[in-house]
């Protein structure tokens, strides 16, 4: 459990709400039976099966015997496939949350990814193999494709990514400034107390 909250985790975790909101205008767009199958945790399901149960990143195998490390000590883990927004949601990639963002990944991969672009975390894990880079970027460009997530107009993204940035700023404010207000009322009270 963190022991302490830095600003920065506040504005991340609104940006990420109000893509996620904005997500669902996208949704919307696409086939009922989709959208239904979104929500329900089918689809999730499906993108798996169409990445054959592969992480889109590195290719191991949900179920794999992995090797992660647990408190810095080695320990053997059964691979588990988590959702993996392929253009991050914060306030610079603004990637919302939609099956046409979403890929399967191993979590050692998603872990190593920081501000990684998709792409370039790509190149890094396939490591100069040219075919392997090529095969699993088209594996992934097809999802972006496949639930039109690529026909959100670059017009679209700039308001979004304003918007997002703003958000940012202002939840960092609000919550700095009514932290500091109560501080000073403490310290006049202890004032006044004193
Ligand atoms: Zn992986």
């Amino acid at each position: 459990m963190p022991t302490n909250y830095g600003s920065s985790d506040t504005s991340n975790s609104a940006v990420r709400r109000y893509l996620t909101v904005i997500g669902t205008y996208y949704l919307k767009q696409l086939p009922e039976d989709i959208q239904r199958k979104f929500k329900n945790g089918q689809l999730w399901e499906n993108i798996k099966e169409e990445f054959n149960y592969n992480c889109a990143y590195c290719g191991r195998k949900q179920g794999e015997v992995i090797e992660v490390l647990v408190k810095r000590k080695p320990m053997k883990k059964e691979l588990i496939l988590e959702r993996e927004h392929i253009f991050m949601m914060n306030q610079e990639d603004v990637g919302l949350h939609h099956p046409g963002n979403i890929i399967p990944c191993c979590n050692p991969c998603n872990n190593s990814r920081h501000k990684k672009t998709w792409i370039q975390h790509l190149e890094d894990i396939c490591a100069g193999d040219i075919d392997v880079f090529q095969y699993r970027k088209e594996k992934i460009l097809e999802q972006i494709e496949k639930y039109q997530y690529s026909s959100i107009k670059e017009s679209e993204l700039l308001k979004i990514r304003e918007t997002a940035k703003k958000l940012y700023k202002e939840i960092s404010s609000i919550t700095e400034t009514a932290a500091n207000k109560v501080i000073e009322d403490l310290i006049t009270h202890s004032t006044l107390k004193g």
